[in-house]
């Protein structure tokens, strides 16, 4: 039996905070300003925990402000400091809750934690007051997501004061997409390299999805918004609108983007180049598919609620009727927004496009809900099909033929010391429901790029899984030559409760390559090829995912594919450089590299 003091000293699972639900620029409006809970972990002044640490330094008056100590007793008392546009504390505070919701979203959707230790840095971190400026961006090599503060326009300051100071730090839909850059990140380190023009679309396009649907969790302002467009989400809302105040204040008149944006139409898939327009083609997609599921779950109720005419008297929604609408929504927003996220386990290494995207969304939940009880998995191939998404090689739309192909049952089974090391972490699961996790372990040697990878593997393992891979190169579609190294990434174990509560597991790894020897008429970006292998809990290959490079060993059909990839990244290269003013003032030596860069800012900043 547990003794009485252990049970009256337990830490308390969450942590009340608050937070704008929106941005200060809502003001008062019902909803914005909210308490809500995070993960209860013990913080250092900063705050500083297990894997965020806010740093609030000043880059433009090059000055430290004190950080805000969330574990003082005066501050946990009121369950959090309250809201405050002028409190640097608050800010920190902010700035931590919405990332650490973040974060947890995608811990929960992959049955994981995602580690943010690199060599150099043990946590994520995050500057509230990085810069002077209108904008916020996530930084690989800082390891850190800068936000910065600016003066709202002079002469259209919409809502806002002309010439008020406006803090990214602030806005709920800029900390959550930054933070989805870098969540983003761990999971798939070459997603920030331009190698097709859905790559950095996809970043973009991502975070905007996560930071919209995250709003769906905040009880009372969803309640609000239901009311006002009277259960129709279609109609625009606050809910779908990104960076209302960022978008008034640097005078664009309205919110910088929304899920609703792009009416369905094939040829801005064709046609949009710029990476947050052609990110929301993506997003529209998805909410698209998200509309269809929240009708789904509430027609009934609708139908009880007219008695079976299906309209709604004009006023105001009763009560309970709201009410009930707003929980189906926000449950509708939960799965479709872990369905999302779940689907990276399924995604290939590299060299992403939106109908890879399509193929993994519709795999993951497949193997997860086979009965798509409420027709989101239909809705998704759908609303891609009616933007023109198609994915490469399928021969049609059916959800049978866009499921990943299964793997060769003559490839042999992921090593045995590596599923070892899954057991030891399965039986650090049990904790994970809690607050603990398995935690990262050292990073191998056996990529070139340890620093930005999300994985729990020991050394040994990763020497078994790599040498596993060299053997099976042919199976696993990976090129043959032996100058052609073969990386390990994010090689993980994922738990996952599937909707008729069995426990599933599985493990994930990922192989790449490169081809350096035309990176630099490439503008610095290699030829890259990989492949996910996702395997049962006994190590038994069941997927696999593949982006090859071309090679003699490849069967036909694979061979054209693998073709089309080089040519799509010549062709974006070109794309990229006629759209670029300053084409003629490169130096060779920026010649060379002139598509990373044009990564690292497209990708990563905000607007
Ligand atoms: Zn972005």
């Amino acid at each position: 039996m547990e003794t009485k003091s252990t049970f009256v000293t337990d830490p308390p699972q969450r942590r009340p905070t608050k937070i704008y639900a929106i941005d200060p620029m809502m003001g008062r409006i019902p909803g914005n300003r909210i308490g809500i809970d995070v993960l209860n972990e013990p913080l250092e002044a900063g705050p500083v925990g297990e894997r965020l640490e806010v740093i609030d330094y000043d880059g433009a008056h090059k000055r430290f402000y004190p950080a805000v100590n969330l574990d003082d007793h005066a501050i946990l008392m009121q369950g959090g400091l309250d809201h405050s546009e002028s409190d640097p504390r608050f800010h920190q505070q902010m700035v931590y809750a919405v990332a650490m919701r973040t974060m947890e979203t995608f811990d929960r959707a992959l049955g994981r934690k995602i580690s943010f230790r690199s060599r150099k840095y043990p946590r994520l971190r995050l500057f509230p007051h990085a810069f002077h400026g209108a904008n916020a961006f996530y930084d690989r090599s800082l390891h850190a997501v800068c936000f910065g503060y600016f003066r709202a326009d002079e002469n259209e300051p919409g809502a806002n004061l002309p010439g008020q100071t406006i803090f990214t730090c602030l806005s709920h839909d800029i900390i959550a997409h930054e933070m989805t850059h870098a969540l983003v990140d761990r999971l798939r380190r070459y997603f920030l390299e331009a190698s097709n023009i859905d790559v950095l679309a996809f970043h973009e396009g991502f975070a905007d999805v996560v930071a919209l649907f995250q709003r769906f969790s905040f009880q009372e302002l969803l309640a609000d918004q239901i009311q006002t467009v009277h259960g129709n989400l279609r109609e625009k809302n606050d809910l779908v609108k990104l960076a209302q105040q960022f978008g008034q204040a640097t005078g664009m008149g309205r919110e910088l983007r929304g899920a609703l944006d792009v009416p369905p139409n094939p040829t801005m898939y064709r046609d949009t180049f710029e990476p947050h327009q052609r990110g929301s083609i993506l997003v529209s997609a998805v909410f698209d598919a998200f509309f269809r599921t929240y009708q789904r779950r509430i027609n009934y109720l609708i139908r009880i609620a007219t008695g079976g005419t299906g309209r709604l008297p004009d006023g105001d929604l009763l009560p309970d009727l709201a009410a009930r609408l707003a929980r189906e929504a926000s449950r509708a927003a939960e799965s479709t927004l872990a369905m999302c996220i779940r689907a990276f386990d399924y995604l290939p290494p590299v060299d992403i496009r939106f109908g890879d995207y399509l193929r993994a969304l519709v795999t993951a939940d497949y193997e997860l809900s086979p009965a798509d009880e409420y027709g989101t998995r239909a809705a998704m191939i759908e609303a891609f099909r009616v933007r023109g998404i198609y994915p490469d090689g399928v021969i049609s739309l059916a959800e049978e033929s866009l499921i990943w192909p299964t793997a060769d049952p003559g490839l042999p089974n992921l090593p045995m010391e590596m599923m070892e090391t899954l057991r030891e972490i399965m039986s650090a699961a049990n904790a994970f429901s809690r607050t603990k996790a398995p935690s990262p372990t050292s990073a191998t040697k056996f990529s070139e790029s340890d620093e930005g990878t999300d994985r729990d593997l020991s050394h040994e393992a990763s020497v078994k899984l790599w040498e596993w891979a060299n053997a099976n190169r042919a199976a696993l579609m990976l090129h043959p030559d032996p100058n052609m190294k073969v990386e390990v990434h994010g090689f993980h174990t994922a738990f996952r409760v599937s909707s008729t509560g069995q426990l599933l597991t599985e493990v994930v790894a990922q192989f790449a390559q490169a081809d350096r020897s035309s990176s630099e008429k490439r503008g610095g970006i290699p030829l890259r090829g990989g492949t996910t292998v996702v395997a049962a809990a006994d190590g038994k290959v069941r997927y696999l995912i593949a982006k090859p490079l071309p090679s003699a060993n490849l069967t036909d059909s694979v061979k054209k594919q693998a073709e089309l990839r080089v040519q799509r990244q010549e062709e974006y290269l070109r794309l990229f450089d006629q759209a670029d003013p300053m084409m003629s003032h490169f130096s060779a030596e920026e010649l060379s590299k002139r598509m990373l860069r044009r990564g690292n800012f497209a990708a990563l900043h905000f607007g």
